[in-house]
């Protein structure tokens, strides 16, 4: 015994602060805005909108449709992280603007991609969360750069990272000052090529089991094709899924990016629908 103190925990798992070892009770993140919505509680959330904002209509009608359909959370990239340099690169601070104006329109908060340092402050300038995507997860100084913003952050898992690796990226923002951290499961790289990526569900209970913090899935760029989106949807939410995000299109065979993985406006309210009753099977709410 040691005079002052209480008692000595050994903090056992690497990822000191992500851990549930030293924060048993589960995370609720308050995306902000004026619908206070919160990930992690009771409610599912659901994040939802285009790939990449195109133009300032289209973006419009995509917010109010899946606002009234019930997302509770606009989706839409301004800075797009695109395999081949020469296709469609975002629109950037314009889609920044559009993407604000829509979430101001539609009360809901808005996410979006922050691809590097230097984007930081004026994506977190528009946009509610900041989204590391899946190329990013292992940049570590943008993971300490959005760890100083104001902003919650939605860490997307790398396509090759262990559970071990996506935590510990966790840990990098939250240990730079920033304890807002949702994580997100978008599919890793397999020998399946029936799909973009194959969608590890189980990621959501080791999640649970190994950390505090909320866990989203994203179904559109987990399979690459909008037919498996619901099916996939209804999974994570039985699967225990704090919210899911997916990509939704007024017109997917037009789109500039992802159109295969997108629902349409109607597909996307039919799909709302039949989550509530998952949602509800599991005593959740969306
Ligand atoms: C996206 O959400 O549009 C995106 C690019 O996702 P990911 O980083 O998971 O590929
Ligand atoms: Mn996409």
């Amino acid at each position: 015994t040691c005079p002052g103190v209480d008692r000595v925990v050994p903090i056992l798992a690497p990822y000191k602060i992500a851990s549930r070892q030293t924060h048993p009770e589960p995370s609720v993140i308050d995306l902000g805005g004026r619908m206070k919505v919160k990930v992690g509680g009771k409610k599912v959330c659901m994040m939802a909108g285009p790939c990449s904002v195109e133009n300032r209509p289209m973006l419009m009608e995509v917010a109010h449709a899946v606002k009234e359909a019930g997302a509770t959370c606009l989706r839409g990239g301004a800075f797009k992280p695109r395999t081949n340099p020469y296709e469609f690169q975002g629109l950037g601070e314009q889609a920044l603007e559009m993407l604000a104006e829509a979430g101001e329109a539609t009360g809901l908060p808005v996410v979006t991609e922050v691809m590097s340092i230097d984007q930081v402050p004026v994506v977190a300038k528009y946009a509610d969360v900041l989204q590391i995507g899946t190329r990013n997860m292992h940049n570590f100084n943008l993971l300490m750069a959005v760890g100083k913003a104001a902003k919650p952050v939605l860490l997307k898992r790398g396509w090759s990272a262990t559970l071990n690796e996506f935590l510990l990226a966790a840990e990098y923002i939250i240990q730079s000052g920033n304890p807002n951290v949702i994580l997100c499961e978008r599919g890793i790289r397999t020998h399946e090529d029936h799909v973009r990526n194959t969608l590890p569900l189980a990621t959501v209970p080791a999640v649970k089991r190994e950390s505090h913090l909320p866990i989203i899935v994203d179904p559109a760029h987990g399979t690459g094709h909008a037919y498996m989106v619901p099916s996939m949807c209804r999974a994570a939410v039985a699967a225990g899924a704090d919210g899911l995000m997916v990509e939704v299109h007024n017109d997917p065979p037009h789109a500039m990016t992802d159109g295969a993985q997108s629902l349409t406006l109607d597909g996307f309210a039919q799909m709302m629908n039949e989550l509530r009753a998952v949602a509800a099977a599991v005593g959740r709410e969306m």
